[in-house]
């Protein structure tokens, strides 16, 4: 459903991706994993439209999303969350929520956004919260309404952005559960990830990056016994 080819970003002088190409297939979950720095979220940034990259090609269903804005990736059916969590401050949960219905891959307005918004946050557990200001909230329901409203547009491929990162143990296996019950509903998922648990038990396969570039590809398993992979990790991870 995603391919990306031959995929680079330069900051300056700086390469932050390097020539990375995968392919997303509909309904799996693909794990983007690797050191501090190794250009994860850029790739996830360029994916979603918010940087453009530097030369390469990133298609959705053949349409190409490299180079597009933001708004118009949304539209196309990418929806995201961020490492930094990024919510309007100013609305409400539901409004919040709203909003990505409003701007996402199947737009809804009015009551039907609202309607729709109302039952996701029911899901994530955050029925009773939906009048309240995001500002008044735990940093774990942020994060619950940001996933939320990436969910508000019917994304065809959803990214995560270490969503899981920051949790304690009891919220880390609900967040877990919670990332698994998309998985079985059939999502498309591309999840950066650092919590080993949550990449051994949901990813299909994983992309492997250390300093911009791809250096494994693989099922869970496969990747984390590579010697690369380790080296990668212990050793020159910024
Ligand atoms: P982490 O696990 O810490 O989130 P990451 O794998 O997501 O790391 P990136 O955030 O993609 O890593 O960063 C890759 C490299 O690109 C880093 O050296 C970072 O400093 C640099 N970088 C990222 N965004 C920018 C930017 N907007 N301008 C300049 N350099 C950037
Ligand atoms: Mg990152």
């Amino acid at each position: 459903i995603l391919e990306a080819r031959n995929v680079t970003k330069r900051f300056g002088g700086l390469v932050a991706v390097s020539d990375v190409s995968f392919d997303v297939t509909e309904h799996e979950v693909m794990g983007i994993i690797g050191p501090n720095g190794s250009g994860k979220s850029t790739m996830i940034n360029m994916i979603s439209g918010s940087f453009a990259p530097s030369s390469g090609s990133i298609r959705l269903r053949g349409a190409e999303l490299a180079g597009k804005p933001a708004h118009k990736v949304a539209r196309l059916g990418v929806g995201r969350t961020f490492q930094l969590v990024r919510l309007l401050p100013e609305l409400s949960v539901i409004e919040n929520v709203m909003a990505g219905a409003a701007f996402g891959h199947r737009r809804r307005w009015g009551h039907e956004a609202e309607h729709f918004a109302r039952s996701l946050l029911e899901r994530l557990g955050l029925g009773q919260a939906t009048g309240m200001p995001v500002s008044a909230l735990t940093y774990i329901d942020t994060k619950r309404v940001e996933l939320a409203r990436a969910l508000a547009g019917d994304p065809k491929v959803l990214l995560l952005d270490e969503w899981l990162a920051g949790l304690n143990p009891t919220e880390l296996s609900t967040g877990i559960a919670l990332i698994r019950s998309l998985r079985e509903e059939g999502r498309t998922i591309i999840l950066v990830e650092h919590v080993m648990d949550a990449i051994r038990s949901l990813c299909d396969r994983c992309v492997v990056m250390s300093s911009g570039a791809k250096i494994a590809e693989g099922t869970p398993a496969e990747v984390l016994s590579d010697r690369e992979v380790i080296r990668a990790y212990l050793g020159d991870g910024d």
